[in-house]
Order: structure tokens, then C-alpha cells, then sequence
């Protein structure tokens, strides 16, 4: 495995990360199995959230036969306010058993509030850092186009950015500025929300970026055993993948939403965004939780849908956003019927 220096963060990081998302499908033990396997493995970077369900307890509950002291642990919530986000670091705290998490970082930047409410929080993620609740600073950053704004703000050691063989924009966007200003990258979606199902194209392609770090999201320890092969056996993608991978990036490109919310509000009640993320929800999250939760008053609103088309015009990726909610409504119904019986 190998390390790379996290910007001027100065966090030596293993070239490929732990991912918290998908093991809140699975049982603590199975959890706790994943985890194991990627630190024997080498990785020491491990990242969730606070809106990861149990995420971070489970953690916390692997990390009780590790050594905590190799590995650096990343977590994030939202900027709300200066409450709410005092109460998630100590949140995070406890439930992951810690005494200091290592990077925090806003969580999902993705239009001008959130931005500037992020800039009214830094003095508290400061304040905690004073403290020794937190280490290091960093922010995810959805919007590209909010990408520059972050980094200008000369605030960050790291940026999480989402990054892969379809959507490769945030890499040409970020990377110039990130790295004059030593600014750690880390890139989440490597499989693009599920749009990507070839573990082998999906992280050949990060084999280009020696300063990025991947985040890796698995359930089954021998899917990180896979990745990992891929990264260390460092074999270039052939003429024949990178076709592949061009194949793939034309039929699903139009496919994959950005979350930027330009498409967004829609004259008729329609919450476009999320609904265009279901899918990709539904490919990392418990389905349970997705199916019986907020996302029934989303999908429904689906219902007064006119088909005027206006949020296509709205998107700057050109998504064909009418087939994309039709699909993921009927997705939808599908699971509930499945598992809401
Ligand atoms: S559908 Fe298009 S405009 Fe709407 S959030 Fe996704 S990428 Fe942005
Ligand atoms: S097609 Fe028209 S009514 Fe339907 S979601 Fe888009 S903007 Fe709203």
C-alpha cells in the first residue's frame, strides 16, 4: 500500500480510504470484518458522517481492537448552526469512542447558503480544534462550481470532491487550485453512485492521480481485497478499458446527476433533486431506512410531474431528467413493494 502526503494537512494517508457509507447495511460483526480487512490490508484513512445512521458506532466498535493511533479518522456534518455543530463533534465523539477526530469537515457544499453558512461555522470548528476535539479542517464539496469558491476561502487543509471515469470535471476544476495551495484531495464516488458496476475501471482510473484519494465503500471484505489489488498492482488501464470506460462514460454521463440544483425549484411541486439520486441512494444506503422514510413524500410529489421539461433546460449536464424521475419513482415503488409488506 502505498501512503500520500494529505496537502498541508501533513496527514500521511494510505493511497486509497475506507468509505462509511455502505456498512450501515450490514451487521456490526460484518462491519467490523470490512474494516479489519482494509487495515490489514494497509488503508488508515477512515471517513463517515454523522448522517451515516449507525455508522460511526460501528466504528467505534471496530476501532476498540485496533490501534488507533495509525490510523487517521475523517468525519462531517452539515453547517447548520453553531449548536447543532458543537453537538455533532461531540457526537462523533462518543460514538466512535474517541478522544480527537483527526480531519472534520463540512459536510456537502452545494449552493450559496450552505457556503456561507459554512464560512459563519469556521470559528467553531476552530474553537474545537483549540480544544483538541478536531486535528484538521476540510469541507465536501458537491457543486463544482462551488469547488474554487471553497478553496479560495484558504480555509480548508483537505476537499472532498466527486470524482470518477464519467464525471471527471471536479478534477480539472479542483486539481490546479487545490495543489497550489496544498489542499489535500480526497474523492468520494469513485463508482459514481452505482452508474459504475467494474470495480477494475473504476479505481484504474484513479491510478492517473498520485495525490487523490479515493474513498472505497464495500460491504463484503473481499470487494476491498479487489481494490486494493488494483491500486497496488499499479497496471495502467489497457487500450481495451479505456475504451470501455469510454463506452460506459457515453451511455451513463447524461445519467449521473451532479447535485448542483440548478434544475431546482420546479413550478409544480416536483422535489427534482433528490429524486434524481435515488438510485444511487439506494445502491449504498439500507434499503428499509429509504422505502418507508422521507423519500415517500419525494417520490410522490413525483405525481404532479407535467412533463413540461423546463428542468432540463435548467440542467447544465443535460440530463434527461423526465426518464431519469420515471425510472426512479417506478425503482421506488418496486423496493416498497419488496419490503414494505
Ligand atoms: S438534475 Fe442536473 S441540474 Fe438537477 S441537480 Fe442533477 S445535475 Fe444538477
Ligand atoms: S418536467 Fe416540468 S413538472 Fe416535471 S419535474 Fe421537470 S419542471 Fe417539474
Amino acid at each position: 500500500m502505498k501512503y500520500i502526503r494529505l496537502g498541508k494537512s501533513e496527514l500521511n494517508v494510505s493511497r486509497v480510504g475506507f468509505g462509511g457509507i455502505p456498512i450501515m447495511r450490514v451487521s456490526y460483526e460484518e462491519a467490523e470484518k470490512c474494516l479489519l480487512t482494509a487495515i490489514e490490508l494497509g488503508i488508515n484513512y477512515i471517513d463517515t458522517a454523522t448522517d451515516y445512521g449507525d455508522s460511526e458506532e460501528k466504528i467505534g466498535k471496530a476501532l476498540k481492537k485496533l490501534d488507533r493511533d495509525k490510523l487517521v479518522i475523517a468525519t462531517k456534518s452539515p453547517p447548520k448552526d453553531a449548536d447543532h455543530l458543537e453537538k455533532c463533534i461531540d457526537q462523533s465523539l462518543k460514538r466512535m469512542q474517541i478522544d480527537e477526530i483527526d480531519l472534520y469537515q463540512f459536510h456537502c457544499i452545494n449552493n450559496e447558503d450552505v457556503l456561507k453558512r459554512a464560512i459563519d461555522l469556521l470559528p467553531v470548528l476552530e474553537k474545537a480544534k483549540e480544544k483538541g476535539k478536531i486535528r484538521h479542517i476540510g469541507a465536501t464539496v458537491h457543486g463544482v462550481e462551488f469547488i474554487n469558491k471553497v478553496l479560495e476561502m484558504d480555509a480548508f487543509e483537505t476537499i472532498m470532491i466527486a470524482l470518477n471515469f464519467i464525471v471527471t470535471e471536479a478534477a480539472e476544476v479542483a486539481l490546479p487550485n487545490a495543489r497550489k495551495k496544498d489542499v489535500g484531495v480526497i474523492a468520494m464516488k469513485p463508482m459514481a453512485g452505482g452508474h459504475i458496476d467494474n470495480a477494475n475501471l473504476a479505481f484504474k482510473y484513479f491510478l492517473d492521480f498520485d495525490d487523490i484519494v479515493p474513498l472505497v465503500g464495500i460491504e463484503k471484505p473481499e470487494e476491498i481485497k479487489q481494490i486494493v489489488k488494483i491500486l497496488d498492482d499499479n497496471i495502467p488501464a489497457n487500450e481495451g478499458e479505456l475504451r470501455e470506460m469510454e463506452t460506459i462514460r457515453s451511455e451513463q454521463g447524461d445519467r449521473f446527476c451532479r447535485r448542483c440544483e440548478y434544475c431546482m425549484p420546479c413550478e409544480h411541486g416536483v422535489k427534482i433533486f433528490p429524486m434524481t439520486i435515488f438510485k444511487s441512494f439506494a445502491a449504498r444506503f439500507p434499503i428499509k431506512d429509504l422505502v418507508s422514510g422521507n423519500w415517500i413524500e419525494i417520490i410522490e410529489s413525483y405525481s404532479k410531474c407535467i412533463q413540461c421539461g423546463e428542468c432540463e433546460k435548467k440542467c447544465p449536464y443535460n440530463l434527461g431528467i423526465r426518464e431519469i424521475l420515471k425510472e426512479n419513482s417506478a425503482y421506488f415503488r418496486e423496493l416498497q413493494s419488496q419490503y414494505c409488506k
